[in-house]
């Protein structure tokens, strides 16, 4: 297989790049079923045998400012032969999981890309495409000191809307044994929790650090790494005990970014601490 880089110049003049539009940003939270096991005691006790191992139940995805799934295993043709079966679900998580260049999730570093990584292998898919991970309870829980760093919590805290309330494990078990109403408010609750995600995602996207930069996924004038806007302000200098860079604020998203380039020259560079 050929890459751009090992081209020769007349090759690579042949080639029409697509513009390119900029990373696509997908919103993820899936739903599970636990797994079934028998017990000898009701507390501390190890399983004695899995009858059924945990499996996605439900997922809903949405891409920033744009489409939006939500599919439960009911939706799928498999449901009536096996309704515990989530390869066909697992798949179209996979594809989403695919076309993405930067996935969001609460906890989702924690829980759902490993559960559905789980999932993938179990049904011995290959690695969907590498995306890059923001995980909003990871941000709640470094950068500020919330009462609860739940999802619910953070929206109400906001003042962004809370999730949909769900009566407990009730609706799980009635999902179990295929209650068509409980699956219709399982996935308007997998949905909800999903919109909460992208407000609260874009409520804390300035005070995001490590943010994946969004002025590497093409050429052009400088960016703001975190929303990628354009509309930058200047705005004195970050310093390092270095370096003095350049520094700038987002008008659109609020962050704060800097350039590459110190503006030390070489042969006045401060000498170090040891
Ligand atoms: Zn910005």
């Amino acid at each position: 297989v050929k890459t751009n880089h090992k081209r020769s110049g007349e090759e690579k003049k042949k080639i029409m790049v697509p513009p390119y539009e900029g990373p696509k940003i997908l919103f993820l939270d899936i739903e599970t079923f636990p797994n079934l096991v028998n017990v000898w005691r009701l507390y501390e006790d190890n399983a004695l045998n899995v009858e059924r191992f945990s499996i996605v139940a439900c997922f809903c995805a949405k891409w920033l400012n744009g489409n939006q799934v939500t599919k439960a295993l009911p939706d799928y043709k498999t449901y009536k032969v096996d309704q515990f079966d989530d390869h066909e679900l697992v798949n179209d998580i996979w594809a989403l999981l695919d076309e993405a260049d930067i996935v969001v999730a609460h906890n989702g570093d924690m829980f759902d890309f490993k559960k559905v990584n789980a999932r993938f292998i179990f049904h011995d898919l290959k690695p969907p495409a590498p995306y890059r991970t923001v995980d909003t309870k990871k941000v709640a829980k470094n950068i500020f000191m919330f009462e609860s760093n739940r999802l619910t919590s953070l929206g109400e805290y906001l003042g962004l809307g809370k999730k949909l309330d769900t009566g407990g494990f009730k609706l799980w078990q009635e999902c179990m044994l295929g209650k068509k109403s409980a699956w219709t408010l399982m996935k308007e609750y997998n949905e909800q929790d999903v919109i909460l995600l992208e407000k609260i995602y874009l409520r804390f996207l300035p005070w995001i650090k490590n943010h994946p930069n969004m002025a590497v996924y093409e050429d052009s004038d400088p960016k703001c790494p975190k929303c990628g806007s354009f509309r930058l302000q200047s705005r004195g200098y970050a310093v390092t005990n270095s370096a003095r860079y350049n520094r700038v604020q987002c008008v659109s998203c609020g962050g704060w970014a800097r350039f590459k380039v110190n503006q030390i020259p070489k042969h006045r560079r401060p000498i170090q601490n040891l």
